[in-house]
């Protein structure tokens, strides 16, 4: 079978009106595969339209990952579980259905340096984005240093609403930084107005107990970790950083012996979590 020269002009000047780029490049060879009847008229219908449609799909989630400023990407594939036996991926797993975004729910990852807590909030985030929700990643360090600038300017609440749009907000290291004079207010102004609203994912090197010193604020932080443990899922990664896996024998022996190897023995207290010297405000949901 093979198409009227003037119907093949007038599919492809449909498929340019119609901005069709990747249907218009696939269309000579569908038909050459036509004419050989190595596919159906249907087939090449549904090749066409896949082809474009794949190629709007790659698109729209290089610009969604783009404007959600995820520029490095990681993956759940990407993460060796293996060398977090601590960690459950059952868990992680579930996180990844991603119905704490509909929930509004505040997903804590912590845990110490190097233990894969950004690696997960990215991976989630671009689960998220794939699935067509819309994120935004920022550290802790850069959305008090932005919401400082807003108020200094006076487009706080402009800044807060732009804040508030994205379904996930993914604030990352919490505890690392000193937080500046006035950070914690601010920070806690956009918590208030995303409470209940919208889903995020904090990660943080430090215990809940120590947020009174991370925000230099022990009122400011009561309040913070009020709405953020309200509707919340913790996850503490016990183990010991994975960038420093190969490097085991220069560290301190404290962190040294944290390292997992293949040849241990299993991980003791499985299912059980290990006591924490500080008093930890674990268990929410
Ligand atoms: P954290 O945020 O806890 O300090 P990261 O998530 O940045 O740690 O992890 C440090 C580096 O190690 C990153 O390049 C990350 O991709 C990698 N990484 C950490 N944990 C794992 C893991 N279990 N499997 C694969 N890569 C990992
Ligand atoms: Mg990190």
């Amino acid at each position: 079978m093979s198409a009227a020269p003037a119907t093949l002009d007038r599919i492809r000047r449909h498929l340019v009106g119609l901005r069709m780029p990747r249907s218009l490049e696939v269309l000579e060879h569908l038909l050459r595969q036509l004419e050989r009847g190595e596919i159906s008229a249907l087939e090449a219908i549904d090749q066409l339209l896949d082809e474009e449609l794949s190629l709007r799909e790659g698109r729209r989630v290089k610009t969604a990952l783009k404007m959600g400023r995820l520029l490095s990407i990681k993956t759940l594939a990407g993460f060796d579980f293996s060398f977090q036996p601590s960690l459950d991926r059952n868990r992680i797993l579930t996180l990844a259905g991603l119905d704490f975004i509909d929930r509004h729910e505040v997903v804590h990852f912590l845990g110490q340096p190097g233990c894969g807590k950004t690696h997960l909030a990215i991976a989630l985030a671009v689960e998220a984005v794939h699935a067509g929700r819309s994120v935004y990643f920022t550290t802790l360090a850069e959305l008090i240093s932005s919401l400082a600038k807003a108020e200094r300017e006076g487009t706080l609440r402009e800044r807060i609403r732009f804040l508030c749009r994205s379904q996930l907000l993914v604030v990352d290291e919490i505890g690392y930084l000193p937080v500046v004079a006035g950070g914690g207010n601010l920070f806690f102004q956009l918590v208030n107005a995303r409470y209940e609203r919208g889903a995020m994912i904090l990660t943080s090197n430090r215990g809940f107990a120590e947020w009174g010193e991370v925000f230099g604020d022990t009122v400011v932080a009561t309040a913070l970790l009020d709405r953020l443990l309200h509707h919340a899922v913790v996850v503490r990664i016990e183990g010991a950083s994975y960038r420093l896996r190969r490097h085991a024998d220069l560290l301190p022996d404290s962190t040294a012996h944290r390292q997992p190897h293949a040849s241990d023995p299993p991980p003791r207290r499985r299912g059980r979590p290990p006591k924490s010297p500080a008093p930890e405000l674990n268990g929410a949901a």
